[in-house]
């Protein structure tokens, strides 16, 4: 049973029942203000739910970008266009309306080391998880390693839970090591589950005639290449253009 002291605290301890973080933990600040703004009791009430939206909204941008395990941060902002010489005004514009990842198109940016590959994938990520979307970042190597421990290490179990059902997958380096061919069959394996309905990033520093190579030649891993590039756009950040047949693109 709850024991009253004053109005005061039963608010808080309403407030708490209902998960209201903000009125729990700032209301003493909010009478300060009401009284000292004389507010109606509209305004007041309204400025109590809207801190609560606001702050609410805010935490759950935080915590998709923690969650999308960026290894650091990095901006749009910080990202100087006209050093790469094949993104024109027009395609970074259609690239951070974001509305690529509505449509479920890839996207696979290729390029040699140090153009910005990663720093555009995080920095996309960023933004997209910021406007509400689940993202899930992992570099080719720690992705096959998951794979390959799903079903004996929980943790990992987890983190592929959570890359499953991303809107947004971002593979970083892709092409850079060697894999088997038990590997390959893995990878493609999730990208199978994920076609058509997460968009994915790859960023690779091979371009495609070498990736039947490095993934191996069977039909099955053909055929998922086939299908990653279909709804896809291609970046090439050092300036050579990518022209693919039968390809939708968007950029
Ligand atoms: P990549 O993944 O292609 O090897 P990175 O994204 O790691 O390259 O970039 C290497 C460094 O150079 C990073 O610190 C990155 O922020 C910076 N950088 C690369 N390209 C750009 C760019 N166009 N604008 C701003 N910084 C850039
Ligand atoms: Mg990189």
């Amino acid at each position: 049973m709850l024991k009253v002291q004053n109005k005061e605290e039963e608010t808080i301890h309403y407030a708490k029942k209902l998960h209201l973080i903000n009125v729990k933990n700032n209301l003493a600040t909010y009478i300060e203000r009401a009284k000292r703004e004389n507010l109606s009791h509209l305004d007041f009430l309204n400025y109590l739910l809207r801190e609560e939206v606001e702050q609410k909204e805010q935490r759950a941008k935080l915590r998709r970008v923690k969650e999308a395990c960026f290894p650091y941060p990095k901006s749009l902002e910080d990202f100087e266009i006209e050093r790469t010489r094949n993104l024109t005004q027009d395609k970074w514009e259609k690239l951070i309306s974001l509305e690529w990842i509505d449509q479920i198109f890839n996207l696979i940016l290729i390029g040699p080391p140090g153009i910005g590959k990663t720093h555009l994938s995080i920095a996309l990520g960023t933004l997209a998880a910021k406007q509400g979307y689940a993202v899930s970042f992992v570099t080719m190597k720690e992705l096959v390693q998951l794979l390959k421990t799903e079903n004996i290490n929980f943790k990992n179990k987890n983190r592929l839970k959570r890359i499953r059902s991303s809107r947004l997958l971002i593979i970083d380096e892709v092409g850079y090591l060697p894999i088997s061919p038990v590997e390959s069959g893995l990878f493609f394996h999730l990208l199978s589950e994920l076609h058509l309905k997460t968009s994915i990033l790859i960023t690779s520093n091979k371009s495609f005639d070498q990736w039947p190579e490095f993934f191996g030649d069977e039909d099955v891993v053909l055929g998922a290449l086939d299908r990653i590039l279909f709804h896809c756009d291609v970046l090439s950040l050092d300036g050579d253009s990518y022209r693919l047949e039968h390809r939708e693109s968007l950029l």
